[in-house]
C-alpha cells in the first residue's frame, strides 16, 4: 500500500471537510430568521453580525487553506525526517521531540500572523477586541510553551507505554490519556491563572441570591470567583471548573456587568441542571471511549513501520506517530464520534434548561440566553445540517422553544 497517498488523502479530507463547514457557515446569513430571536439584534446590529460571520467564515477558509498547503509539503518532501536527521539518530526521545518542535513551530509561525489579523483586525473592526500588542505576545508565547510541554508529554508517554508493554499499549495509553485529560482538567483553574486573573465574588444581592439557589439543591461549591475576561474581550460567559460537588464557579466580570442578579442565577441554575444530571461524568464516560479508539489507532501506527518509512525515516518516530494518529483523529474519528457526542450534549443542554424552567427562572433564562447571543453575535439561524455536524447546543430558537413549552 502507498501510505504516503494515503497519508496525504487523509489531509486533503480535513481540509476539505473544513471547508464545506466554513461555506455551509457563509450561507447560514441567507437563512430567515426565527420569529422568537427577531429581537436579540436590532436592524444595525445584525447587518453587523452578518458582516462579521462573513468575515469570519472567509477568512477560516484562507487560514485553513494556507496550513494545508505547507503541511502538504512537509509532508511530501520528507522534512520532518530531514529535520530529525539533525539530531543524534539513536536517541528516541531526542527523534521524537525534534518532529514535535518543527510541527510546533511551523504551525505557530503560520498562525501568529492569522490570529494577530483575526484579533487586531477582524475582532477588533466589530469591537470585540481588548487585548493590546502586550497581551497578545504574551499569549502567542505562553501558548507555544503549554502546547509544545502538552504534546512532548503524549508523545513521551506513547513511547514509554509502548517501549514497556508493546502491543498491550492499546489499553495502557487510553487509561493514560483519559487520566491526562483529566489531569488538564483538573489544572485548569491552575493553567487559566496564567491568562487571567481571577477575585471573589463580592458581597450582596447577586451572591445572597446565587447561594440561597445552590443551598436549596445541597450544591456545594468552593468559590465563586469573577473572571477578568474584559482585558480581551466584550465576549461572556460562565463556567463551572473542579470534580464532584466541591467546584468552583467563574463568571466572566462581563457577565456581572450585563445581567441583572435574576438573569444570572437562571444560568446558574441551568448549569447546576448539568450537575444534577451528572453531565461531566457523562462527557468524561465518553471522552474515555474516544481514548481507546485512539489507543487502537496509536496501536495500529506503531505496528506498521512502513508508515514511517513512507516519509524519509528509518523506523518508528514517536513525535510523527503523534502527528499522524492526531490527524486521523481530527479528520475522521472526531467529526465521526462528534455527531454522537454532539447529539447528547444538545439533549443535556434541554434538560439544563428545564431545571432552571423549574427553579422559576423560564423567562429570566431566555433573557439571559438572548444577552449570551447579542453579546457573542452568536448565529440565530444556521443551517440544520450545520446544527446536526458541529453544534454542542441546540440553537437559541430551538432553546426558547422548549422554554416556552415547558413553562406551560
Ligand atoms: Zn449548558
Amino acid at each position: 500500500m502507498d501510505f504516503k497517498a494515503l497519508a496525504l488523502a487523509i489531509f486533503t479530507i480535513v481540509w476539505l471537510y473544513n471547508l464545506l463547514l466554513n461555506v455551509i457557515r457563509m450561507r447560514s446569513a441567507k437563512n430567515p430568521l426565527p420569529a422568537n430571536v427577531s429581537d436579540v439584534y436590532d436592524a444595525e446590529t445584525y447587518r453587523k453580525w452578518k458582516a462579521y460571520n462573513g468575515e469570519k467564515s472567509r477568512f477560516a477558509i484562507v487560514t485553513a487553506t494556507v496550513s494545508f498547503v505547507i503541511e502538504l509539503v512537509l509532508l511530501a518532501f520528507n522534512l520532518y525526517a530531514a529535520f530529525a536527521g539533525l539530531f543524534p539518530k539513536d536517541d528516541l526521545f531526542l527523534q521524537m521531540f525534534a518532529v514535535i518542535l518543527l510541527s510546533e513551530a511551523v504551525s505557530a509561525l503560520i498562525m501568529i500572523p492569522f490570529s494577530w489579523y483575526e484579533t487586531m483586525v477582524i475582532e477588533e473592526k466589530y469591537g470585540f477586541n481588548k487585548s493590546t500588542a502586550k497581551t497578545f505576545w504574551a499569549d502567542q508565547v505562553k501558548q507555544f510553551i503549554i502546547s509544545m510541554i502538552l504534546t512532548t508529554a503524549i508523545g513521551g508517554i506513547l513511547m514509554a507505554v509502548h517501549q514497556a508493554l508493546g502491543d498491550w499499549l492499546i489499553l495502557a495509553f487510553a487509561v493514560l490519556m483519559t487520566l491526562l485529560i483529566l489531569g488538564i482538567s483538573f489544572l485548569y483553574p491552575v493553567f487559566s491563572k496564567i491568562f487571567n486573573k481571577f477575585k471573589p465574588l463580592e458581597d450582596g444581592e447577586l451572591k445572597d441570591k446565587v447561594t440561597a439557589l445552590l443551598e436549596k439543591n445541597g450544591y456545594k461549591v468552593r468559590a465563586i470567583k469573577v473572571m477578568d475576561a474584559s482585558r480581551r474581550t466584550t465576549k461572556t460567559n460562565a463556567y463551572f471548573t473542579g470534580f464532584g460537588k466541591m467546584k468552583t464557579i467563574v463568571l466572566y466580570d462581563t457577565l456581572v456587568e450585563s445581567m441583572s442578579p435574576d438573569e444570572i442565577c437562571a444560568v446558574f441554575a441551568h448549569e447546576m441542571g448539568h450537575g444534577l444530571h451528572r453531565d461531566t461524568l457523562k462527557n468524561q464516560i465518553m471522552t474515555f471511549i474516544q481514548m481507546a479508539i485512539l489507543g487502537v489507532l496509536a496501536w495500529l501506527t506503531l505496528r506498521t513501520p512502513e508508515l514511517f518509512t513512507a516519509f524519509g525515516f528509518t523506523g518508528v518516530n514517536y513525535g510523527f506517530a503523534i502527528i499522524l494518529i492526531m490527524s486521523v483523529e481530527f479528520a475522521l474519528i472526531a467529526p465521526l464520534y462528534g455527531l454522537l457526542v454532539n447529539w447528547f450534549s444538545r439533549r443535556a443542554e434541554y434538560r439544563a434548561d428545564a431545571q432552571a424552567v423549574k427553579e422559576g427562572y423560564g423567562d429570566e433564562l431566555i433573557a439571559a440566553l438572548k444577552k449570551l447571543s447579542n453579546k457573542n453575535l452568536s448565529d440565530l439561524s444556521p443551517s440544520p445540517l450545520l446544527v446536526k455536524l458541529t453544534y454542542s447546543h441546540p440553537t437559541l430558537s430551538q432553546r426558547i422553544d422548549a422554554i416556552e413549552k415547558l413553562k406551560q
